[in-house]
């Protein structure tokens, strides 16, 4: 493969939510199944910047997290995220991104590449206050989320990034780029790709 078409490849790929501090949490109506048709485990990964500091500092009750995904954006579409591992990755680089401004996500896949793991979803968490222009960023199994931003429609749509979603232009539909404050909905064929991603993520391993 050429570099161009690599490069084409990225920008199809990476993508990244504006910083909005804004943006209001949506579907008010929590809905929960009892057997969501596809599941799939989902590891919180405390990014730090040395063993000296602690994953108190983000102050995250991680199952209620996980409810809160499962109840305001995902059960409704027979989708179910399971709290696997929670653990901390020491990565001063990712840490604090301000000094890779415009280079954020080469810098996270480049370096969580040894720490994800491929059965499950991955999401790792760092300081709003340590980037300048970005909320999250997914790809490829991996979401990168900024703290302030866990309960808002950044998460899943990073998520959404993660399991092989592209960018959607309506601006209800949880993967536009724009106006995240009105982001409510996945459309058939973006559950139907989440599913297909979740059965290959959970069957090649
Ligand atoms: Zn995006």
């Amino acid at each position: 493969m050429n570099l161009l078409k690599i490069m084409a490849l990225a920008c199809l790929f990476i993508c990244c939510t504006a910083a909005d501090d804004d943006q209001i949490p949506l579907n008010p109506k929590l809905i929960f199944i009892d057997n969501p048709e596809k599941t799939i485990k989902i590891d919180i990964i405390y990014v730090l910047p040395s063993t000296q500091i602690n994953q108190s500092i983000y102050n995250l009750n991680e199952m209620d997290l996980i409810n809160h995904l499962n109840g305001r954006f995902f059960h409704r579409y027979n989708i179910g995220f399971i709290l696997g591992e929670t653990r901390t990755l020491i990565n001063k680089e990712l840490y604090d991104l301000r000094d890779n401004r415009g280079s954020e996500a080469s810098v996270f896949f480049m370096e969580t590449k040894e720490s994800y793991k491929k059965d499950r979803v991955n999401m790792y968490i760092i300081k709003r206050d340590h980037t300048i222009g970005i909320a999250g960023l997914g790809r490829n199994q991996r979401a990168l989320i900024t703290d302030k931003f866990l309960y808002k429609t950044t998460c899943p749509h990073e998520i959404g990034h993660a399991l092989g979603l592209f960018h959607h232009a309506d601006e209800n539909n949880i993967m536009c780029q724009i106006n995240s404050h009105s982001r409510i909905i996945f459309l058939d064929s973006q559950v139907k790709k989440m599913k297909e991603s979740i059965q290959k993520i959970n069957s090649s391993y």
